[in-house]
C-alpha cells in the first residue's frame, strides 16, 4: 500500500475503531484519490478527504415497539448525515439484524460520491436499524416504522434530509414511515422517496436500481464491442434490485440463470423468463417466502448455503449485500470466462476480489457508479414532488438511461489509463469527488 494511503488509513482506523466496512470503503476511495489530490494541492490544503470521512452529523436513537404478543421490543435506530455540500442528505434506510454504525457509515460515505455522479443536487446520507422484518407481521412492521419515525422526523425534511429504501425497506415500509411523518408534521412533502404511485411516488423508481445497473453494464460492454444479447448472466439476491436487473437483462436478450437469498441459490439453465420472474416477485414481495420454493416449482437445482458465483457465466451482477464476492469467487468467475461485473449492491466485492478483476482487466463497474440509477430516480421523484407534476414512465426511464450513460462517460473521463484500460473504480471515485470537493471549498471551513 502507498505510504500516504497507509498513514491516512491509520488515522481513520484510530478514530473509528471496529468499523471494518467503513475502513474498507474509505481505503478504496483513498487509493484512488490521494494520488489525484497530490496533483491538485488545493484539495489537500482544504483537507477535503479528511472532512469527507467525518460525518456532518450522526444520530443514534432508541426504537421501542410492541410486538403482537404485547411484549416490548427495543431496537437501535441510526441516521448518518454524511455530507450536504451539493444538496440535502439523501440515501436509504436499511432494516437488517446486521446493521451497525460502521456499515451505515460505509454506505453513507459511498453515497456522497454516488449522488454526485448522478449530476443531481443531492448530498449523502444513510440510516436504518438492526430490526429484522423477516417473520414479523404487517402490524409489527408498522408499529416499528411508526416508532422509528417518531424520533427521525425531527432530523429530516424535504430540504434537509430525504431517506429512501434499502435492504428490508420497500414500498410497505416507506408507506408506514411516510404516514407517521405526515401525522407528526401535518405536512405532505417529498420527505421520503420510493413512495407509492398514488401518493407522490415516481414511476420507474422500483425498477431504477436494477435497470440502471443493466444500462451501465450495457455501456461497459459497448466499450469492447460486446452486447447483452445472448450472454449468460448470474444474478445474486432476489429482492428489489435483483428482480429488476433480471427483468431488464432479459428484455435486452441476456439469459439470467441464477437467483438467490440468504439461504442459497437456484440455477435455472434455461433462464428466468418473465413468467418465472413474476413468480419470484410474488414469492418475495407478497408471500415473503424463500427462493428454494422456485426450485421445487420449476424442477431446477437448489444450492443450499452457496452463492451463484460457482456457475459459469459471461456477466455477473451481484445484488444482495456487501462482501458477497470474495477473492476465491472472483478467481472462479474470471477462470470461467466472466468478462463483466456490474455491482447492483453496495460494495459486494471484497478488496481482494476487486484486485482480481482489475488485474484480469475485465470490465468491473463499482456500485457507486453502476447502482446509482436508484438514487438518481429518487432525485427525479424529488423534482416531481417539488413541481407537483408527475412524469410518464417513458420520460423517467429515458432520463434514467441518459444519467447512466453520463455516469459511464464520467468514469471513462477520469478512469482511462495510458494503455486504454478503463479503471472504473478510479473513474467513479475521482468523478464523484471533484464536484463535492469544489463545493466544499466554495462554502468555506464548515
Ligand atoms: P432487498 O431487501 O429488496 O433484497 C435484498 C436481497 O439480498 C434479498 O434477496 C436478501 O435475501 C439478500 N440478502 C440480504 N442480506 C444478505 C446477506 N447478508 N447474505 C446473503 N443475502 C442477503 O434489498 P435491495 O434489493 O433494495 O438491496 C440489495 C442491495 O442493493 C444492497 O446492497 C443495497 O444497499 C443495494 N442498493 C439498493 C438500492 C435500492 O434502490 N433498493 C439502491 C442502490 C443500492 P433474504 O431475503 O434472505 O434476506
Amino acid at each position: 500500500m502507498d505510504a500516504r494511503v497507509q498513514q491516512f488509513m491509520a488515522m481513520i482506523k484510530a478514530k473509528n475503531p471496529g468499523e471494518n466496512e467503513f475502513h474498507q470503503a474509505v481505503q478504496e476511495v483513498a487509493e484512488s484519490l490521494i494520488p489525484f489530490i497530490e496533483e491538485n494541492p488545493k484539495y489537500r490544503q482544504a483537507k477535503i478527504l479528511e472532512r469527507l470521512a467525518e460525518p456532518e452529523r450522526t444520530i443514534i436513537f432508541r426504537v421501542p415497539w410492541l410486538d403482537d404478543k404485547g411484549d416490548i421490543q427495543i431496537n437501535r435506530g441510526f441516521r448518518i448525515e454524511m455530507n450536504s455540500a451539493i444538496g440535502p442528505y439523501k440515501g436509504g434506510l436499511r432494516l437488517h439484524p446486521t446493521v451497525n454504525l460502521g456499515i451505515l457509515k460505509f454506505l453513507a460515505f459511498e453515497q456522497v460520491f454516488k449522488n454526485s455522479l448522478t449530476t443531481l443536487p443531492m448530498g449523502g446520507g444513510k440510516g436504518g436499524s438492526d430490526f429484522d422484518p423477516k417473520g414479523k407481521s404487517d402490524n409489527e412492521v408498522m408499529r416499528f416504522c411508526q416508532s422509528f419515525m417518531s424520533e427521525l422526523f425531527r432530523h429530516i425534511g424535504a430540504d434537509t434530509d430525504v431517506p429512501a429504501g434499502d435492504i428490508g425497506v420497500g414500498g410497505r415500509e416507506i408507506g408506514y414511515l411516510f404516514g407517521q411523518y405526515k401525522r407528526l408534521k401535518n405536512e405532505f412533502t417529498g420527505v421520503l422517496t420510493g413512495k407509492g404511485i398514488e401518493w407522490g411516488g415516481s414511476l420507474i423508481r422500483p425498477e431504477a436500481t436494477g435497470y440502471g445497473a443493466t444500462y451501465f453494464a450495457q455501456e461497459m460492454l459497448a466499450t469492447r464491442g460486446e452486447e447483452l444479447n445472448g450472454k449468460t448472466v448470474c444474478i445474486s439476491g432476489s429482492g428489489n434490485v435483483a428482480q429488476y436487473a433480471t427483468e431488464k437483462v432479459t428484455q435486452l436478450g441476456g439469459i439470467v440463470v441464477t437467483s438467490s437469498d440468504s439461504n442459497g441459490f437456484i440455477y435455472d439453465p434455461r433462464g428466468i423468463d418473465p413468467e418465472k420472474l413474476r413468480y419470484i416477485m410474488e414469492l418475495k414481495n407478497v408471500k415473503r417466502g424463500r427462493i428454494e420454493e422456485y426450485a421445487e416449482k420449476y424442477g431446477v437445482e437448489y444450492f443450499k448455503d452457496k452463492k451463484p458465483w460457482i456457475i459459469k457465466c459471461d456477466i455477473a451482477i451481484p445484488n444482495a449485500t456487501q462482501n458477497e464476492i470474495n477473492e476465491e469467487d472472483a478467481r472462479l468467475l474470471v477462470r470461467n470466462g466472466c468478462i463483466c461485473v456490474a455491482e447492483g449492491a453496495n460494495m459486494p466485492c471484497t478488496p481482494e476480489a476487486v484486485a482480481v478483476f482489475l488485474n484480469a482487466k475485465i470490465l468491473y463497474g463499482p456500485g457507486k457508479a453502476a447502482n446509482a440509477g436508484g438514487v438518481a430516480t429518487s432525485g427525479l421523484e424529488m423534482t416531481q414532488n417539488s413541481m407537483r407534476l408527475p412524469w410518464s414512465r417513458e420520460e423517467v426511464d429515458e432520463r434514467l438511461h441518459t444519467i447512466m450513460i453520463n455516469i459511464h462517460k464520467t468514469c471513462v473521463k477520469y478512469g482511462t489509463k495510458e494503455d486504454g484500460f478503463i479503471n472504473y473504480v478510479d473513474g467513479a471515485n475521482i468523478g464523484g469527488f471533484v464536484k463535492v470537493a469544489n463545493a466544499m471549498i466554495a462554502q468555506g471551513v464548515v
